[in-house]
């Protein structure tokens, strides 16, 4: 067997979608209904490069400096870029301008921030807000009593639109454990949802945990070690 066969970027999408499209087949849903975003932190611009030649198009970024030095090199690649990480409020002007997505929206003030500096030219910015599911102290999300809140303040604000929830449990390898953080946040999705029922996006499950993700309803998995091997 060829190593190097099974590392290019190429065999770890397919296997990526192939572990995507047995968990839908397993539990009855729509391959269509989960999609994936290509979590590119840490990875060179070439590695994206590659993945957009074969057709895929979102990634995710959590360094605001890196990400834009990749969106100056790839700029004429049509690529969706989603910020993933804690929001400061010194960073939120250049988020605003250069993300098509923030999936980590956690308070009021940032909320405010996006909305005031997003230009008028790339029409509205995609916000998720990222809820803090397992309440860890030093973890960023909000805490879920403040769900309706924020997100009332998303879909009343001009220059955004409300997508829907991100979190990031605690690690897990046991899957009934898996299962029951994410059974948590489905539950808030569809509480959500039934406020907001435009809402499409529960952004939950990793390289490790995307199955139990899937299996509960998240209609976004977000992959990086699967997909480009482990980063420094
Ligand atoms: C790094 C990161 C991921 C990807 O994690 P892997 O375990 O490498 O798949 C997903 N979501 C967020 C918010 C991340 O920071």
């Amino acid at each position: 067997m060829d190593a190097d066969h099974e590392n290019d970027p190429e065999s770890r999408l397919e296997s990526v979608r192939r572990r995507i499209g047995a968990e839908c087949a397993r539990t009855g849903r729509s391959e269509d209904e989960v999609g994936l975003l290509a979590v590119s932190k840490g990875q060179p611009a070439s590695l994206i490069r590659e993945l957009a030649g074969l057709g895929h198009r979102a990634f995710g970024e959590s360094y605001l400096d890196e990400a834009e030095g990749k969106m100056d090199e790839l700029a004429g690649l049509d690529l969706e870029w989603h910020f993933i990480a804690p929001v400061q409020s010194n960073k939120t002007k250049t988020i605003a301008a250069r993300f098509d997505w923030v999936q980590s929206v956690d308070r009021a003030k940032i909320i405010r921030r996006l909305n005031d500096q997003r230009p008028e030219d790339p029409g509205r910015l995609n916000v998720c807000i990222q809820v803090n599911v397992d309440a860890e102290p030093q973890k960023s999300g909000c805490r879920p009593e403040e769900l309706p809140e924020l997100a009332d303040a998303v879909a009343g604000a001009p220059r955004l639109r409300l997508r829907g929830i991100m979190a990031i449990p605690a690690h897990r390898t046991d899957t009934a454990d898996q299962l029951a953080v994410f059974e948590r946040l489905a539950e808030l999705y569809r509480d959500l949802k039934s406020r907001h029922p435009d809402i499409d996006t529960l952004s939950a499950g990793m390289s490790g945990d995307l199955e139990a993700a899937i299996q509960t309803g998240s209609t976004m998995v977000r992959v990086g070690t699967a997909l480009f091997g482990p980063r420094d």
